[in-house]
């Protein structure tokens, strides 16, 4: 290192500004090991506290890209649109919107993340269908994609390996909740993708990262400039995740859900935000004439069966067993261990996605420890949704876990999560911000 670590953490601990040449330095201290756990440490600490400028936010965004391999999709036929959420509960939406997007003649290669804390992970979900391979090297990712329109696998540890040790770092020192930062770590990954745009949906509410619509406004508004500033479109939505999306929480119910919803059975609040993703993946590939338009492009897709092939193909294509999209009833399921029921008659009001995340964590579909080996068949299935007028005793949440000794925390989740009162809680919009190159627009 031409510059040395104590330096650079002092010029940041100090208030001042890192050059891009001195961001690089940091960068590569961190990917070769030239900076210790320490210096790294106290370098995200400093971060945290004085901030970053708009610079060196792009300069550490791009040098962090740089820090391993980039997937190079030349010869791979444009419009190649990728897709990130910043995690929720109930999201299955890629599971949908890929197969979807690729019908319609949109190339969708999309890198995964697996489950973190309450939020489920896609490769999670996947790996819930027989023989399906997302650990598979690049060629094999590019293969996948030019023959399906799609390809869904987990990141290679050679790409944006500066992020991995960031990351854990972060979570060793508080700084996890930092905007800048949470921007940096998402947008290095997906520009390391070469796509030709990229769609995010930044959920808010309890469920999510961004606690405050504010934060998740300003999460989505910083990473639709860095796309901008080294050219590569971006359009966010900010949706809410203050409930879960859809029906199921838990790895192989969410896949029985979306293959639903892939078959024309999806529930309202999925497909919503299904579609709006949609629409912005229309526009970033030059395919959106209006939103009339748009809506019928996507719904027809589903309709005609079409979305549904590409995935059954694409699960084929990763090793996957297809007798699981024909049927999904060989879906594992655990053992159905109680039912939630009402307490009261009533309207639903409340159903807390931190705490539905929390319970279905409970119930083995998530990772209460690292290590702790995931049960794909476990989670949870939700009969009524806020709104819902329910009466005393009616089912409202079916609770799959096949450990009976954690039933008296799952119940204590959701006896948390759930909420009657007598009147219907007023409406709510479920799309809120759809941030692009022209700027906020409120929905
Ligand atoms: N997801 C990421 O990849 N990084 C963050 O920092 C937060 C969410």
């Amino acid at each position: 290192m031409d510059i040395a670590p104590t330096d650079l953490i002092r010029i940041k601990r100090d208030g001042g500004e890192l050059s891009e040449r001195e961001i690089l330095t940091f960068i590569e201290g961190v990917t070769s090991g030239d900076m210790s756990d320490p210096q790294v440490a106290a370098m995200l600490m400093a971060i945290f506290q004085n901030g970053l400028s708009r610079g060196e936010l792009n300069n550490l965004t791009t040098a962090m890209t740089h820090s391993g391999e980039v997937l190079d999709l030349s010869g791979i036929d444009p419009p190649r649109i990728d897709k990130h959420s910043t995690g929720g509960v109930g999201d299955k939406v890629s599971l949908i919107f890929a197969p979807l997007m690729a019908s319609l003649g949109i190339r969708v290669p999309m890198l995964s993340g697996r489950a973190l804390g309450h939020t489920g992970g896609t490769l999670n979900k996947l790996e819930s269908i027989a023989g399906l391979r997302v650990e598979i090297p690049a060629h094999e990712f590019r293969e996948t994609l030019k023959r399906c329109g799609m390809a869904i696998a987990a990141a290679t540890p050679d790409l944006v390996p500066a992020d991995r040790r960031i990351y854990t770092l972060r979570d060793a020192t508080a700084t996890v909740g930092h905007i800048p930062l949470i921007a940096s770590s998402i947008m290095s990954k997906k520009l390391a993708v070469k796509a030709d745009g990229l769609v995010l949906d930044v959920k808010t509410g309890s469920g999510a990262f961004a606690k405050t619509q504010e934060d998740a406004l300003s999460l989505c508004c910083t990473m639709v400039e860095m796309g901008q500033s080294v050219n590569r479109p971006v359009i966010g939505l900010v949706t809410r995740m203050d409930q879960p999306l859809g029906r199921t929480v838990g790895n192989a119910l969410e896949v029985k859900e979306a293959l639903q919803a892939l078959r024309g059975e999806g529930p309202d609040d999925l497909m919503e935000v299904t579609f709006a993703l949609g629409e912005s993946a229309l526009q970033l590939a030059g395919m959106w004439k209006n939103q009339q338009n748009a809506q019928q492009m996507l719904s027809d897709a589903i309709i005609s069966g079409k979305a549904f092939s590409v995935f059954r193909e694409w699960v084929i294509a990763q090793g996957g067993d297809p007798r699981y999209c024909d049927d999904p009833q060989r879906l594992a399921q655990a053992d159905e261990a109680f039912v939630f029921t009402a307490p009261r008659d009533g309207y639903l009001t409340v159903l807390d996605a931190l705490e539905v995340g929390l319970a279905a964590m409970e119930t083995g579909a998530g990772q209460r420890h690292r290590g702790d080996q995931i049960d794909p068949g476990a989670g949870l299935i939700i009969h009524q949704k806020p709104g819902d007028n329910v009466r005393k005793g009616q089912p409202l949440i079916s609770v799959f876990c096949s450990d009976h000794r954690r039933i008296s925390g799952i119940q204590q989740h959701l006896n948390n999560a759930t909420q009657i009162c007598d009147q219907p809680p007023p409406p709510e919009k479920r799309i809120l911000y759809r941030v692009d190159a022209s700027g906020i627009h409120i929905l």
